[in-house]
């Protein structure tokens, strides 16, 4: 999937080897990679998440940042499978019975610009995998985040805040999430500020517990 060598399914020995290379501490609560281990990271420390835990498959870098772009900007949608695997591998470590599994949502216009939601994709491998039930439209982005790649860390996480609430449906009610554990699944987790802006408005849905995991950290 990655180099075009013959392979029935997902990426080669030599391919998941760069993926997972440069393995490094990751701090206990973010799962952000850190040069030298230490309980909470810096991050951690500055900003009270909404997750219990984050975590991701791999460092968000050198081939699987490819891939990731690939599958999420080139439109290259047969990644969604392989990388799926990579998250429901994570996904069976860290939370493996989760009372919902939700995607981060995207904004309506980048939904149909692209015509999916890679987080979206990438949840239904991790709720299949579980046997647990997937709640695709729990969430809903209200507006677009701005230039948030330009934005220092504090700032994309003040950014963030409020950026998601539940999805009122047209008919019937949003799910109820009460007392329940969430599993929230995105392509990528940096800062961590998306993934605590939904586990707010999951939490507000009554979710008790939200544990973030994304392929990418
Ligand atoms: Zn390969
Ligand atoms: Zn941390």
């Amino acid at each position: 999937m990655s180099c075009g060598e013959r392979r029935a399914e997902g990426f080669c020995d030599a391919c998941l080897l760069e993926i997972f290379a440069v393995p490094a501490p990751t701090c206990g609560l973010c799962g952000r990679f850190l040069r030298s281990p230490g309980l909470p990271c810096r991050d951690c420390r500055q900003t009270a998440f909404a997750f219990s835990r984050a975590r991701g498959a791999a460092r968000y870098a050198g081939l699987l940042r490819a891939l990731l772009r690939r599958f999420k900007l080139g439109n290259e949608m047969h990644l969604a499978r392989p990388l799926g695997q990579l998250a429901a591998d994570l996904a069976e470590r860290e939370c493996p019975r989760p009372g919902a599994v939700v995607p981060v949502p995207i904004s309506r216009r980048k939904l149909l610009a692209r015509g999916f939601n890679q987080a979206e994709l990438l949840a239904e491998s991790v709720a299949a995998r579980l046997g647990r039930p997937m709640f695709p439209k729990a969430l809903v982005r209200l507006r677009r985040a701005g230039k948030q790649a330009f934005l220092t860390r504090a700032g994309r996480i003040a950014n963030a805040e409020g950026l998601f609430a539940p999805r009122k449906p047209l008919l019937g009610r949003p799910p109820d999430f009460t007392g329940k554990l969430v599993l929230l699944v995105d392509d990528v987790i940096t800062t961590g500020a998306t993934a605590s802006a939904c586990a707010a408005a999951l939490r507000a849905m009554g979710a008790a517990d939200v544990v973030a995991i994304a392929v990418g950290r």
